[in-house]
């Protein structure tokens, strides 16, 4: 009789994850294991809205788990404590995962492997969350790619891996073991109000990919900039909790391509994947940029000396300009933000207020279901102008230019913000220049023109790129 562990980690499905299938013909009994490892006391720990996900994803996957004859068991610790004496417990031949590149989780697999080793387990990883190899994804020169385009242009050339594998009809009964129920805390009633708008799990994440191909898909690129339109797919949650594979996306949006003849829709759509592969491929190969900026000129800028009033006026939503606010709010309300409004949202922290682009990013990291250590990096450190194939550090986004251009009827910014419910149109972007006393919202907190010459004072300061 040979035993098993899978352990599941960002590939929370039973589809398109190969090794779970290895698994299941390589055991007579296998026990679907997720270890919870809070990492506390480290700086990248879950938020609070990942964990609110996770804890409802986990519930979801047991429910699929149970359905093919098995469940799913939860432990609390270090993996490489927790399975080393689960396989002593169970003797264990073997434990299987995907393999994470958040640093952290890099570590944490070395670590758990040598332990594994000293018992005479085999460890095996594979490779279910990505489209690459972040190992093998650099220049032919060995160099890490910088630069998007080059990078994606490579990918498309050496070809993508779609063999995609539906889930398995069965799995292997589960070891017999002492039953220990853990719940994961749940981060209060903050996050109550996000089942209004999110259902975690495979099924959801496979029919809100279909939705969005029906739907969507065909006027992605003319629709994803505008945020009060659904012109986006909102997987990113599901994608980041592997809810859903990028290779399942990419062959159902290449099908559809295939029937429709609509290959330009499906490009700018799997463009934005190719940015999610460039982000881990960035921070597996620049594992301190989580904090560190890209371009280290950028640790000699000189951000804002005493600026916690402004990140709190920030946090808040009180900025006063309502794009801004509206963004803010729709985080807050819904633990997801549109891109195009993340982009303002972060342009204005760094450029206008010059808070630290890292204040930014862990609010995020906070608040965000998709919070993500690799796209939440590049999107910050491109926005500040830091980072990889970064927005040059002059562009600053005027919040008013973006906004009348990106909600030109004023739909999103009155969705969000009550207060500014009775302007019409255009006018709700510019409330100040309204009967303010009809709006109860607040005046703008900074002047756009002063603050942008200041940032752009400082940038100019910068010592040239050598
Ligand atoms: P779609 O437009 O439908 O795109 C499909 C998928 O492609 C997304 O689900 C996502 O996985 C990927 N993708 C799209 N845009 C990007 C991008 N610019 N960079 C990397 N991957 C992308 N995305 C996260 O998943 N987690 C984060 O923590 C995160 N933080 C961000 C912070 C900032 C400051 C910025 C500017 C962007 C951030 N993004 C992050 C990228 C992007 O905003 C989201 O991926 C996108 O809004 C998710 O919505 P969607 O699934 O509808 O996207």
């Amino acid at each position: 009789m040979s035993m098993g562990v899978f352990w599941f980690r960002r590939d929370l499905r039973l589809a398109d994850n190969p090794l779970l299938a290895k698994a299941a013909n390589e055991c007579d009994r296998l026990l679907p294991l997720y270890i919870d490892d809070p990492g506390e006391g480290t700086e990248w720990a879950e938020g609070a809205a990942s964990r609110w996900w996770l804890q409802h994803s986990l519930a979801s996957l047991n429910r699929e788990l149970n359905r093919r004859g098995t469940r799913l068991s939860v432990r609390r610790g270090r993996p490489s404590e927790v399975l080393p004496k689960l396989v002593q417990t169970l003797g264990a031949e073997r434990v299987y995962w995907n393999c994470r590149y958040e640093p952290q989780a890099l570590v944490a697999e070395r670590n758990t492997l040598a332990a594994l080793r000293l018992l005479g387990c085999r460890g095996e990883s594979g490779r279910a969350s990505l489209l690459t190899i972040p190992e093998s994804s650099g220049k032919p020169d060995g160099t890490p790619y910088r630069v998007f385009t080059a990078f994606w242009r490579a990918r498309q050339r050496a070809g993508l891996d779609l063999d995609v594998r539906p889930a398995p009809a069965r799995l292997p009964p589960p070891p017999h073991l002492p039953d220990e129920v853990i719940d994961l805390p749940l981060p209060g009633q903050w996050s109550d109000k996000f089942s209004a708008h999110w259902e975690p799990g495979e099924r959801p994440a496979e029919r809100r990919l279909q939705q969005f191909i029906e739907d969507g898909l065909g006027v992605y690129p003319g629709c994803r900039d505008f945020p009060a339109r659904a012109g986006t797919s909102r997987l990113s949650p599901h994608l980041h909790f592997g809810e859903i594979g990028p290779r399942q996306i990419v062959a159902a949006v290449q099908a559809w391509a295939a029937e429709s003849g609509q290959e330009s829709a499906a490009e700018s759509f799997l463009r934005q994947l190719g940015w999610r592969e460039f982000a881990h491929h960035l921070l597996y190969h620049f594992p301190e940029t989580p904090n560190r900026p890209l371009d280290l000129r950028f640790e000699r800028f000189r951000w804002a000396s005493d600026y916690g009033k402004s990140l709190t006026a920030w946090r808040r939503a009180e900025t006063g300009f309502p794009i801004i606010d509206a963004g803010l709010r729709e985080l807050w309300e819904t633990g997801w933000m549109h891109n195009r409004v993340r982009l303002i949202t972060a342009s204005f922290l760094t450029k206008n207020l010059l808070v630290p682009w890292q204040e930014g990013a862990h609010w995020f990291w906070d608040t965000l279901l998709d919070a993500d250590l690799a796209n939440n990096t590049l999107g910050w450190q491109w926005v500040a102008g830091c980072g990889a194939d970064a927005a040059p550090w002059f562009r600053i986004f005027n919040p008013v230019v973006q906004a009348e251009r990106f909600d030109p009827q004023g739909d999103y910014v009155r969705r969000w913000l009550p207060a500014l419910r009775r302007l019409e149109g255009k006018k709700a972007h510019q409330p100040w220049k309204s009967d303010c006393s009809r709006t109860n919202y607040p005046p703008p907190m900074v002047d756009l023109k002063t603050t942008r010459e200041r940032a752009l004072l400082r940038f100019r300061k910068l010592p040239k790129r050598g």
